[in-house]
């Protein structure tokens, strides 16, 4: 992505990572948060809800991309979906294995948030205890959806794992064809 793309603003870095939001994701939360304003529709809660899961999502490829000395050039935020650019693995395990960061993130996150209303219960004020049930449901949907293996979703990649890791302990790992920057897309349709 071109960082001077007046399309982007920037939300913050991690480990040399720019997250940035497309100037749709922006127009979308505006959007929510106004008609949220003007009449009380919970139902919106549900997008302020799983907005950061798709930050999450990026995260975990971005980590697990960087552990295996990938370059992490960026990571977009756009209305239902990230991008995470960084180059290519060496092996198609190690790619796999970036596939399954987005939801290995999710999924931590999941484990953390329902501890936490194990332990403490939901909260009180009926807004934090809707927009925490919408953040678990919107978290384990998108991980459902995201493992489905069809482009342009990570299960395609993904679940590739299991034969790349046998061959990567028994046999040899295969090359990755490095031919250009690789772009980890998801689409995270949220009905
Ligand atoms: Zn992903």
């Amino acid at each position: 992505m071109d960082e001077n793309n007046k399309q982007y603003f920037e939300l913050f870095t991690i480990r040399d990572v720019p997250v940035f939001l497309h100037f749709s994701s922006v127009i979308a939360l505006t959007l929510f948060f106004l008609l949220w304003l003007i009449d009380d529709f919970s139902y919106f809660i549900f997008y302020f809800a799983v907005f950061p899961i798709i930050i999450i999502h990026e995260l975990g490829h971005a980590y697990y991309a960087q552990k295996l000395n990938c370059n992490v050039n960026s990571i977009c935020i756009y209305v239902i979906h990230g991008l995470c650019n960084c180059d290519e693995a060496d092996t198609l395990y190690d790619n796999a294995k970036i596939a399954w960061g987005g939801v290995l993130a999710q999924f931590v996150v999941l484990l953390i948030t329902t501890a936490l209303v194990l332990l403490f219960g939901f909260p009180q004020s009926d807004y934090f205890s809707k927009y925490i049930l919408c953040f678990q449901v919107g978290n384990i949907g998108m991980l459902i959806l995201n493992l489905i293996p069809f482009d342009p979703l990570d299960g395609k990649t993904a679940w590739k794992i299991i034969p790349l890791w046998y061959r990567h302990n028994f046999k040899k790992d295969i090359k990755n064809p490095k031919d250009s920057k690789k772009s980890v897309s998801h689409l995270r349709v949220i009905k």
